[in-house]
């Protein structure tokens, strides 16, 4: 079946499914052998081949809902990542990477690669010139994270992939915040497409896992480093990941949801100085979120107004979490200066528009009202407190 001819909550629950050819139960089942026949068979299978029962059952869903050819799990976001860069770049190879990345992106590159002789630029992202400018003739790859981290700033993908193109320059983009219910990079002619599954994929705060998408070639590739490099996923969570993937339209759906109303309800808060969503029609990137994307997502940030100190705003709240990942069905919060971005030096995070007060919120699914009642009684005890 063609991803065109059939809709993405059908592919979400059934496609790559399993027949229970013994029982015929309604699920796939799982299958945790790490030891299989090799006589007589048309494949060798071993889990760090990425080749078991399940893994193949879920890489072509995974494949079919970003409309790509072919996918493979793995054991994390940075397993896939790190596998997918290290499979394209050699010695002597450069790279280009919008600044604003996810800090364990950033990490890989800055701490490994001058290992390996490979060469990197980071560019600002709110202009496609400043990576046309650091184009060289031994560039394999421009590497994008749209929407950002924290501040939820979009790139433009199709004119990425104009400029990569007439280079023969590989695109890859961390499609992570997005995930493929709101924004499909390789119907947009980006060559490779990288999940941390641990967020909404996977979506109840209970897996790490990473994904790698794109075409066969290109997975083949991936494929002949990530079986040396041993980053493959048990089948165990491979199979919880396909269960939750079976919901991923319905969460994702309702987190944008509550994402924009939150959005548009804080954004006329007395208490409230600024919020970053790219639904916001005072979003910088508003037109372009809307051209490329079909949702906007569950991510946003805010900054309370002054004289009101985040971290106790953040501490009396009831409902939502304090949490260092995000994409779960339940609403969680963090502060970038503090956490994600605190390796930053305060100069950094002021050039990146980081404030200390910044607070970012990963959306869940739970009725928009409590989690408005939820912020009003936290705001409540922090104004007391000031
Ligand atoms: C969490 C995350 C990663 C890393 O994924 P892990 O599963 O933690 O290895 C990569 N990119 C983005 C955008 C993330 O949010």
């Amino acid at each position: 079946m063609k991803a065109q001819k059939i809709g993405f909550n059908t592919i979400c629950t059934h496609i790559g499914e399993i027949k229970d050819q013994q029982f015929q139960g309604a699920i796939s089942p799982i299958y945790l052998s790490t030891s299989y026949a090799f006589e007589d068979v048309p494949v060798k299978r071993y889990p760090r081949y990425f080749n078991t029962p399940n893994q193949e059952a879920l890489s072509k869903k995974l494949a079919m809902l970003e409309h790509g050819e072919a996918s493979l799990i793995f054991g994390s976001g940075m397993a896939a990542i790190s596998t997918s860069l290290f499979a394209f770049l050699q010695k002597g190879d450069h790279i280009i990477l919008q600044r604003t990345l996810y800090g364990g992106t950033s990490n890989l590159v800055t701490e490994e690669f001058h290992k390996y002789g490979i060469e990197y630029s980071f560019v600002d992202a709110s202009t496609t010139e400043s990576f046309s400018e650091k184009i060289k003739s031994n560039t394999k790859i421009i590497f994008i994270e749209t929407p950002s981290n924290p501040l939820l700033t979009i790139t433009d993908i199709p004119a990425i992939v104009a400029i990569a193109k007439k280079h023969n320059i590989i695109t890859m983009i961390d499609n992570t915040f997005a995930s493929p219910v709101n924004q499909n990079p390789i119907l947009l002619g980006i060559d490779i497409v990288l999940h941390s599954a641990t967020k909404y994929l996977g979506g109840h705060s209970d897996i790490l896992a990473g994904a790698v998408i794109g075409t066969q070639e290109h997975i083949d590739r991936i494929f002949d480093l990530a079986k040396n490099f041993g980053g493959s996923l048990s089948d165990f969570t491979v199979w919880m990941l396909e269960r939750s993937i079976k919901t991923l339209g319905l969460r994702v759906r309702e987190q944008n949801k509550n994402a924009l109303q939150l959005a548009q309800w804080l954004e006329q808060h007395k208490d409230i100085a600024t919020v970053y969503y790219p639904g916001l029609e005072s979003h910088k990137d508003h037109e372009l979120a809307k051209k490329q994307m079909k949702g906007f997502g569950g991510m946003l940030s805010f900054e309370l107004k002054s004289g009101l100190d985040s971290s106790v705003f953040q501490k009396s709240l009831q409902l939502i979490k304090s949490s260092m990942s995000l994409a779960g069905v339940e609403s969680t919060i963090l502060s970038p200066a503090i956490t994600s971005h605190a390796l930053l030096t305060p100069e950094a995070r002021d050039q990146q528009g980081i404030k200390d007060n910044l607070l970012r919120l990963s959306t869940g699914i739970e009725e928009v009202e409590d989690l408005m009642t939820d912020i009003n009684q936290a705001i409540a005890k922090t104004n007391t407190t000031k």
